[in-house]
């Protein structure tokens, strides 16, 4: 997709004066050598930098925003047949392994740290990840701008601090890796306008939490009088919004319809879609449905008429719950943590500042005198039992690295990646697996991260975090300023004047289709679009909203990354979660695997999380200690 923008209005909003194009598109920061503005050294983006993948940051993160074009290229030529058997066969010796773990995200890690420890260290891993650095969608984005390093999480984002002694794993988790669960903030001048900050980018979006958070919400639909800004809706009972009495009372009982659900509830709310939960059961004003469709199609990947009810119904949360926090790269530091206890050497260092923000020593992670090796830009194609016999206790595993293929020999293999992968790779899996996984659909995700050299204008507008109504073009439907944790070292300042990163988060829900389809609808138009494109329309998203308030996009903007999830969730039609006319769930059947394949990960739970992605590794990872 092209843009027919004229140069003027390119111009106008910032395109040619950003950081994103002007010092960064060639992979060299113009005019600062290697080091970064302010003076931090930041390692540049990549040379290979394209129009798909954009800016990418500073660090040892950039070039590993979301799925990259070339990670998807690798993908896409086994999907599209590209292999043939022949190429298999020829592939170069890889090495031999006790086990070989698929995917480097936080259920990869989980799956090889957890295997070292049921077997003592004694055994030998290979971990395969197809992008630049481990993480998966617990990845974060690094900006630095006016001297202030500021991170941002790239998808997986925020978490609940487990409470001690509460015997979960991410209690158990957190003790391990000696991870503190009390937090400094960034401090707010008293002298300023009081003004209240989410610390992570969730519990903003849908306005339960304004007690402790200052929420803008712009309405600019055909049926508003004139575009305006409303703050704070819910506190006073939506009393001023331009809602209609009808909607304006069922939006107050949808929200107050939070009861915690029993089993029996969760089972009947899973035959219907949430959207005729809303407007059939409850007899909600279809408004009711509107106000929570980008939430749904956030965390479901699919509107409300196509998501279970059990799913969107469980979206409903008590307002003042305690709000959840996010380190600065949001779970990148869960994935980080399971790194250095898997090869310390990786990551340098005891403490939580460098876990959070240190370097990481790319060197350290494949080396043949270590047991464990993470081998990065590698894309696993095929993993099967020799003789394609799942009663054969030898695999091979064939991946592609570098342009060349190679087959590494195994006695388990954890496969930590998604279900579009497995179906793919796993030539040799059983009939009745395949049929589980046949039912499996993802829907996408963005998540755009906009570095500010200032931020006055939301001051002014007396918000950290915005939601928007409109009925045209308009790009995404919510953003917001984080309070940063803060750590030894690390310690930006909150103030309207100084560098802060705005954060929208985006599901891509096309109402209307049936579930699967709007998938692969929205994945295939997020892949179709190039990164100036999305940028263009980021900004003038931005300059609707803010430019009446003080935001210049030329002045205000350091830097845009983009990062794309294309399967960002596994999505839950009803039916899905507890099965179809009394046959068990499709999630059951994979969590099974099959001869000396574990499967493990975080969508094996449904609605993928942190502590599923943990568990689930964790799990998969005992597992095939017990085959080795
Ligand atoms: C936008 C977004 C927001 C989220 N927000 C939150 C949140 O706030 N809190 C929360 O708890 N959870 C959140 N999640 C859920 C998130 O999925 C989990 O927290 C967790 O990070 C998933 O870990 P995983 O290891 O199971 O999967 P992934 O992170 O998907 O890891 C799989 C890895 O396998 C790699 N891989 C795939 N195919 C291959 C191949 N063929 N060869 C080699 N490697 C391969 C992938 O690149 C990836 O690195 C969010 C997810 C998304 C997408």
């Amino acid at each position: 997709m092209t843009s027919c923008m004229d140069d003027d209005e390119r111009a106008r909003l910032g395109v040619q004066a950003s950081i994103t194009r002007r010092d960064f598109v060639n992979g060299a920061l113009a005019g600062a050598g290697t080091s970064a503005p302010g003076g931090a050294v930041g390692r540049p983006v990549h040379a290979d930098t394209d129009t798909f993948t954009g800016y990418g940051g500073v660090g040892d993160y950039a070039s590993a925003n979301g799925n990259t074009w070339p990670v998807i290229q690798a993908a896409h030529r086994l999907r599209d047949g590209r292999y043939n058997e022949a190429a298999f066969q020829a592939a170069r010796p890889g090495g031999e392994f006790d086990l070989v773990v698929v995917g480097g995200g936080i259920a990869g890690l989980s799956a090889a740290y957890y295997f070292a420890r049921a077997t003592g260290q004694a055994k030998r891993t290979l971990l395969l990840e197809n992008h630049s650095i481990p993480g998966g969608e617990a990845r974060q984005n690094e900006f630095i701008v006016d001297g202030e390093r500021l991170l941002g999480p790239q998808g997986s984002n925020d978490f609940g601090v487990p409470a001690v002694g509460s015997g979960t794993e991410a209690d158990a988790f957190f003790t391990r890796f000696d991870i503190p669960r009390e937090y400094r903030w960034q401090p707010w001048d008293e002298g300023l306008r009081h003004l209240r900050f989410a610390p992570d980018n969730y519990s903003n979006m849908d306005g339960f939490q304004e007690s402790q958070i200052d929420v803008g919400y712009h309405f600019a639909r055909a049926t508003d009088a004139s575009p305006r800004w409303y703050r704070n809706i819910w506190r006073e009972g939506l009393r001023d919004a331009p809602f209609s009495e009808r909607a304006r009372g069922d939006l107050l009982r949808w929200r107050a319809d939070h009861a915690p659900l029993d089993e029996a509830q969760a089972r009947y709310l899973d035959t219907l879609t949430y959207k005729d939960y809303l407007e059939r059961v409850r007899g909600y004003d279809p408004e009711v449905t509107r106000f929570v469709e980008p939430v749904v199609g956030l965390l479901s990947g699919v509107s409300a008429d196509a998501a279970s009810a059990r799913l969107g119904r469980q979206l409903v949360e008590p307002p003042d719950r305690p709000l959840a926090v996010s380190f600065p790269g949001g779970n990148s530091t869960f994935a980080r943590a399971l790194l250095r206890g898997l090869l310390p050497a990786a990551l340098p260092g005891a403490d939580f500042a460098s876990l959070m923000y240190g370097a990481l020593d790319f060197a350290a992670l494949d080396r043949d005198s270590e047991p464990i090796r993470i081998r990065l830009n590698a894309t696993a194609l095929r993993a099967q039992h020799h003789g394609r016999d799942p009663g054969n206790a030898r695999l091979r595993v064939i991946y592609e690295k570098g342009g060349a293929l190679f087959a590494a020999e195994a006695r388990a293999v954890v496969m930590a990646s998604g279900g579009w992968v497995n179906r793919r790779i796993l030539t040799d899996m059983p009939e009745d697996l395949r049929a589980a996984y046949a039912q499996f659909a993802y829907a996408p995700a963005l998540i755009v991260n906009v570095a500010l050299k200032q931020w006055r204008f939301l001051y002014d507008l007396g918000v950290t975090a915005c939601r928007w109504f409109d009925d045209g073009e308009g790009f995404g439907w919510c953003c917001n300023i984080r309070q940063t944790m803060l750590c030894e070292g690390h310690a930006p300042p909150l103030r309207p004047d100084r560098p802060a990163v705005l954060s929208f988060y985006m599901g891509l829900p096309v109402p209307g289709l049936a579930a699967a389809t709007q998938g692969v609808v929205s994945r295939t138009r997020l892949l179709a679009t190039s990164y100036e494109e999305l940028e263009l329309r980021v900004r003038k998203q931005m300059v609707r909203l803010f430019a009446a308030h003080g935001f210049d996009p030329v002045r205000d903007i350091a830097g845009i990354i983009l990062n794309r999830w294309g399967h960002a969730r596994l999505i839950e039609p009803p039916g899905f979660h507890y099965g179809r006319e009394g046959q068990p769930s499709p999630l059951e059947r994979v969590r099974e695997g099959y001869g000396r394949i574990a499967i493990g990960h975080s969508e094996l739970n449904g609605a993928q999380h942190w502590t599923s992605a943990l568990e689930y590794g964790k799990k998969a990872g005992e597992r095939a200690a017990r085959w080795v």
